[in-house]
């Protein structure tokens, strides 16, 4: 268990978290708020490719004395978490979130790629066991507001198309963030046909993939963090809503606010928005 700075006696507990996926861009990111931050102990962070190693040193920190664990089970078993934090791959998280939600373990959760089906099992588990989990498919708090102001916009521009843009490692599209854009969109648009009714695709993929009657376009490149435009048309005007990710310490504070609201939830919480004040 480690912490940089010692904490007054006088305040609460610190939140004990483990961290999936902790020797990530994301996860590194994760264990150094963590570590600064008195509200947080650091209890374990897993990789399977630096098992025994010191977290701190291995992520330039420092030695930190908390060592990496290569299995998610044991470390939930021993260290006795109050919170994991999972920024790992698609094809693990939905497995850690099982696993944490039956082991008491509230899961914050950033790896993308989860299904509306997993997410209804999950939400199913988290209620089952009575324990609190956070699904965010975006941590950047102007990423989340973007969101929300895409929604009500949609009121009053039914016409939309989102263009999201990320780093050419990201592995799933497109983003979390587009789908959950366009689900929130599509609860206030009204449905409207879009573009020409006869247009036709001359290569494939030009016109992005089509969810709730609109497009989402995804792009790749070196270079890029986590960016999003979210582009509406009306008669003679358009209006763009645009976030851009361009560090990852962008996502922090939002986690932070995940884990610290986490521990007061009984049930799962599908996007940071529904844990901000309106
Ligand atoms: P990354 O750098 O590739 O890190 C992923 C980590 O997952 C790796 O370090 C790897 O650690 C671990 N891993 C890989 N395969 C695994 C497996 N089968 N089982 C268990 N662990 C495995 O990726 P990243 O950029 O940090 O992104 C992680 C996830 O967060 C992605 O889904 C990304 O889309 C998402 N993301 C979400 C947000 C948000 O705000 N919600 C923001 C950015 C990114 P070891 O090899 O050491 O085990």
């Amino acid at each position: 268990m480690f912490r940089l700075h010692s904490r007054n006696a006088s305040t609460v507990k610190p939140i004990r978290v483990a961290v999936a996926g902790a020797n990530g861009r994301m996860g590194r990111e994760v264990v150094k708020m963590l570590v600064e931050d008195e509200a947080f102990s650091f209890v374990r962070g897993v990789s399977r490719s630096q098992a025994g190693n010191d977290v701190g040193e291995t992520i330039g920190l420092g030695p930190i004395g908390v060592t990496f664990s290569d299995s998610l089970e044991t470390a939930l078993l021993e260290d006795r978490p109050d919170v994991l934090v999972d920024f790992t791959v698609p094809e693990a998280v939905k497995r850690h979130t099982e696993m944490a939600l039956e082991l008491g373990v509230r899961p914050v959760v950033g790896t993308t790629g989860l299904t509306e089906q997993d997410l209804t099992e999950l939400a199913r588990l988290s209620e089952e066991h009575r324990v609190g989990a956070v699904i965010a498919p975006n941590f950047a708090l102007g990423a989340v507001l973007m969101m929300m102001f895409a929604a009500r916009a949609a009121k009053y521009f039914p016409h939309v198309e989102i263009i999201e843009m990320h780093h050419d490692q990201k592995l799933d599209a497109p983003s979390g963030t587009a789908l959950k854009t366009a689900e929130m969109i599509a609860q206030n648009r009204d449905e409207v046909q879009q573009g020409h009714p006869g247009e036709k695709e001359t290569l494939e993929g030009a016109r992005g993939g089509y969810r709730y009657g609109f497009r989402i376009h995804s792009i790749r490149l070196p270079g890029l963090v986590a960016h999003q435009e979210v582009i509406f048309g009306g008669p003679g005007q358009t209006f763009t809503l645009r976030h851009d990710s361009i560090h990852r310490e962008s996502f922090m504070p939002g986690v932070k606010l995940a884990i610290q609201k986490v521990m007061d939830l009984d049930r799962l919480v599908y996007g940071l928005e529904h844990l901000l004040e309106e």
